[in-house]
Parts: C-alpha cells; structure tokens; sequence
C-alpha cells in the first residue's frame, strides 16, 4: 500500500484528511513542517498533502526544501488552500507543487487527485529507472555508471578508504559473434553480467555494462590485493560456466580483467585511474588472455599466471 504524508499545522485538518484517504493509503500526519521533511526523508512516501500556511516553517520553505534533497525532490506534493488563496496556489505551483486543494475538500475530489498523482509518479519512478539500466543484462548502464562512479570516487576520498575501478572485457567476442551468431552472444554478455553480479552483492558493490562485451565494476573499501584475488574469483566463475568456445584462448568463453586501487587524493582525476584499469586490461590481453592484472596506482602491481 502506498504511503502518504499530510503535513498541516492543523491537527483536525490533517485527522480529516486521513479519514478521507485510509481506506485505500497508508497515512502519516504531522504539524510542523520540519518533522515532515525528516519523515519525507525516509524515501517511504508517494505523495504529500502539505498546508501552506504554517507557523515556523512555512509550506513555501519546506517545497524549497524537498525539492533541493535528492531523496524528496521527485516526491510529488500537493498543497492544501483557503478559498481566497489564489496567489498562494500560484506561487505553490511556479516552486514545483503539482496540484492543489482548496478547503473546504471533497472526499471524491481528494481522493482521485491522490490516486492521479500517486500513479504518475509511480511511472515516473519506473521510466528513471529503466533510463539507468542496461536492457540486455539488467545491470546498471553506462549513464548510472557515470553517476555513480563519480559518487563513490569523492566520498571513498573523503572517507580516506581504497577505491577499485576495473574493467571486464570478454576474450576473443568477435570469433564468438562469427561462430555461434549474434543471437548466442548477445546471452554470453548476459550470462557474464548475471555471473559476476552475485561477486558483486554488497551495498557499495556496483557493476555496469560500460559498451558491447565490456563491463566496469566498483568497489569501496577493499586493498588492493584482496581486490586482485577477489577479481580472479570472477574471473575463474566466468571460465567455469563452461561456455563452449573455439578460441586460441580457451575451449570455454573467458574474460580478462584490468584493475587498480587505491585511496582517491584530492587532487587527483578519476579518468586518470580508469585510463591506468584500461593499460592493464591491455596487459592481460597481452600476456594471453583469461587473467587479471592490478595496479595500485604507484609501481606495485600483482598479475595472474
Ligand atoms: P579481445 O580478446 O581482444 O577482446 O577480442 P574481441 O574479439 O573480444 O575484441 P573486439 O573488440 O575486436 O570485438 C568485440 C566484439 O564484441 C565485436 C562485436 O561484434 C561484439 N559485440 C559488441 N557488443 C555486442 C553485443 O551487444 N552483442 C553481441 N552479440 N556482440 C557484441
Ligand atoms: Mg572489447
Ligand atoms: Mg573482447
């Protein structure tokens, strides 16, 4: 059941309008417009009803504010007038309301507005999403990658913790394509997707298809050496899937990996370090393929085989 938080200073107003709307929506009330931003924060809600006349934090204020946090901004609200409130509901929807109701309410009316606004939104969480994820695989795209390796990358710095970038690249694809068809390799890159994204589980793990049969992947907080054994473990599940294949590489399909670690400085540039996870990747396909190879961003560097 969707969540709906009524914001009024007006505790017989916001009473009312959960009696209108419990039947079909879980309702929250609260009178002060800070306690409704912090409960807005939990990411519970669909929808806001929210008074704009407000002691302390006025209604205007708080708009302001869900729409400045990211976890709120797409949250949509819905504001709560007088008869005489012309302006107000004109300001309310110039600053990012998406509707309004004018006291005294109609049942009817509240709820179909509810309903509306609770299902746009609903689509439009959906679109969002389906902008960030790769349709072949279901794993995050190249766009969120961007987002987020960004994201982590600054916060990894700021924490003072290792940072890993790497790329995937499967072994000898355009022999694949040509030999057992397009079709059959478009489910190599989802069957390596789906296998290394059970490595990749924790909260601050994240994959992403970066193009055609390359993948990037992060994680925070791991050294670089047990950054390269816990890669090689991918690497090695890959091969054991036992994908049949007729390269000079393997008889099975393979993947080489090129990654490195380190903890981000402040003045250092992310492309910087994704070029030096690129040069080892290019490594392992040099020295033949199925392998992992890691930096950790100074001179020190650990390679399989
Ligand atoms: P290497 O071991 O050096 O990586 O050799 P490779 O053949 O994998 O490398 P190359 O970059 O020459 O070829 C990559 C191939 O991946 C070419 C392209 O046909 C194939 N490919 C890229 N995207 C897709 C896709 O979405 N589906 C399928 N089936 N093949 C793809
Ligand atoms: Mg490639
Ligand atoms: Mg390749």
């Amino acid at each position: 059941m969707d969540h709906i938080l009524v914001i009024d200073d007006s505790r017989a107003q916001a009473e009312y309008l959960k009696s209108i709307l419990k039947k079909d929506y879980e309702v929250t009330t609260c009178q002060k417009g800070e306690d409704g931003l912090n409960l807005a924060k939990t990411g519970h809600f669909s929808l806001i009803f929210l008074d704009i006349i407000m002691p302390e934090m006025d209604g205007f204020t708080l708009l302001r504010r869900l729409q400045e946090t990211v976890v709120t901004k797409y949250i949509p609200v819905i504001l709560i007038t007088g008869l005489s409130d012309v302006q107000h509901e004109e300001r309310g929807l110039t600053l990012g309301a998406v509707d309004y109701i004018t006291k005294p309410f109609s049942p009817i009316t509240v709820k179909a507005r509810a309903n509306t606004h609770i299902k746009l939104f609903h689509y439009q969480m959906h679109f969002m999403k389906q902008a960030m994820v790769d349709q072949l695989t279901g794993i995050a795209n190249r766009r969120r990658y961007k987002e987020y390796s960004m994201a982590k990358w600054r916060e990894a710095g700021r924490l003072g913790l290792p940072f890993t970038v790497c790329i995937f690249d499967i072994d000898k694809f355009k022999l694949y394509n040509d030999t057992f068809g397009h079709p059959a390799g478009d489910k190599v890159i989802a069957a390596v997707a789906n296998t290394a994204s059970t490595y990749l589980q924790r909260a601050t793990d994240f994959l992403a298809r970066y193009g055609g049969e390359e993948f990037v992947a992060i994680v925070v907080g791991m050294e670089a050496e047990a950054a390269f054994h816990y890669f090689k473990k991918i690497r090695k599940a890959v091969e054991e899937l036992h994908i049949p294949h007729n390269s000079p590489v393997s008889e099975w399909v393979t993947i080489s990996i090129g990654g490195i670690t380190l903890v981000p400085r402040n003045d250092d540039i992310y492309d910087n370090y994704l070029k030096i996870a690129d040069n080892m990747l290019y490594d392992a396909k040099e020295n033949g393929r199925n392998r992992v190879v890691w930096s950790n961003g100074d001179n020190e560097q650990w390679r399989e085989k």
